[in-house]
């Protein structure tokens, strides 16, 4: 793994893994109760299991405690939110700034009034559908079946078997990158196939989602039917990062799903390195020993290009990609 260069985060690293935040004048921030960890590898923390170290992970106590923290930390650092880690591949060079990451104070899942579910940012797809099945929400078992939390669905307009996110969402509350607190309805972030106008540097703290009134026995039905699916056709305990290009709109490609386009190009089982495109499902890359990110990237700009000569169409990738390639961050920082 190769640490990131510095940048102008004002964080002093000590003893162990723990960093002490501090501001611009070099004066220590206290008040600030979450968890910073100067040099933190990704890899374990995504679906790939590859790629390099945040310069800074933080995991805030609660949503307080993250606008302080985001209030206090220079403004010129770079910030991004982590859910699971299901939709990134993290580049070899590790992410500059302050990755933000949602821990249990962020997993829980509230029945309200009129068939509405309260989700911290951090809860899982399951967990928010089994609340739902559980208090007789129908409408959201789709997110039964994407493996991702609620910050990640909110942002990536995450949806499944003909519905998405930005059909249940009611609003939701962001710490902005200037600290400060926010509610956007649904309206106020311009969804569209899988993508959200969310602020850059903006983190989803909590979402309330609307369904119906449903019968639990049937909503399980439903819940079953998907996961049995899914199982069919992806290779779901596998290291990968989930569909990895938008289908395109049907004007540029025939009516022929991404998977489709992939697999005319000849692509199905192509590999770079330990990278590979999934034989079960060929829109899926999969790392199948010790890929690098670089691999998996690389695989994925060669299915582009070859979909391209193949059939004319450009495929955009879904995957979102993030942090610096090996060669752009040599520089080791902290003692992690
Ligand atoms: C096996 C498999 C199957 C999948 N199937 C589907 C599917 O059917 N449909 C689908 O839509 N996706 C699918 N995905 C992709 C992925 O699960 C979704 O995109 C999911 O929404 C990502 O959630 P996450 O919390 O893991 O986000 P991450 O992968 O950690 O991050 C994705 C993006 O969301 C941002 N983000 C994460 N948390 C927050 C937050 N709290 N606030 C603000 N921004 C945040 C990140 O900065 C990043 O830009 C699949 C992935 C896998 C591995």
């Amino acid at each position: 793994m190769t640490a990131v260069k510095p940048s102008s985060v004002r964080v002093e690293p000590s003893r162990g893994a723990a960093a002490r935040l501090l501001d611009t004048n070099g004066v220590e921030i206290s008040g600030v109760r979450g968890k910073l960890t100067a040099n933190a590898p990704l890899a374990p923390l995504v679906w790939f299991k590859a790629g390099g170290a945040a310069e800074h992970l933080f995991e805030p106590a609660d949503a307080d405690d993250l606008a302080a923290f985001l209030r206090a930390l220079d403004p010129a650092t770079p910030v991004m939110a982590l859910g699971l880690g299901s939709n990134l591949i993290v580049r070899d060079g590790g992410v500059p700034g302050v990755v933000i990451r949602l821990g249990k104070p962020f997993a829980k899942v509230v029945a309200g009034a009129d068939h509405t579910l309260t989700c911290g940012g951090g809860a899982s797809g399951i967990l928010v559908s089994s609340t739902a099945r559980d208090t007789g929400i129908g409408g959201l078992e789709f997110l039964r079946s994407i493996p991702g939390t609620v910050g990640g669905f909110v942002r990536m307009n995450g949806g499944a078997y003909g519905r998405e996110t930005a059909e249940v969402l009611v609003s939701c509350d962001v710490i902005l990158r200037s600290g400060e607190p926010r509610t956007l309805a649904a309206s106020d972030l311009g969804y569209s196939y899988r993508h959200s106008k969310l602020p850059g540097g903006a983190v989803v703290v909590a979402a309330t989602f609307r369904g119906h009134a449903a019968d639990p026995a049937n909503i399980q039905t439903e819940m079953d039917r998907i996961a049995a699916s899914r199982e069919a056709s992806q290779p779901l305990r596998s290291k990968t990062g989930g569909s990895t290009f938008k289908n395109p709109a049907p004007e540029f490609s025939g009516g022929h799903k991404a998977w489709e386009l992939v697999d005319k190009a000849g692509c199905r089982g192509l590999t770079r390195g330990e990278a590979q495109v999934s034989e079960k499902h060929c829109n899926f890359l999969l790392n199948t020993g010790a890929a690098t990110s670089a691999d998996i990237e690389d695989l994925g700009e060669d299915v582009r290009r070859k979909v391209k000569e193949a059939t004319g169409v450009e495929l955009e990738w879904e995957i979102q990609r993030v942090g610096l390639s090996a060669d752009a961050a040599p520089t080791k920082v902290g003692n992690a």
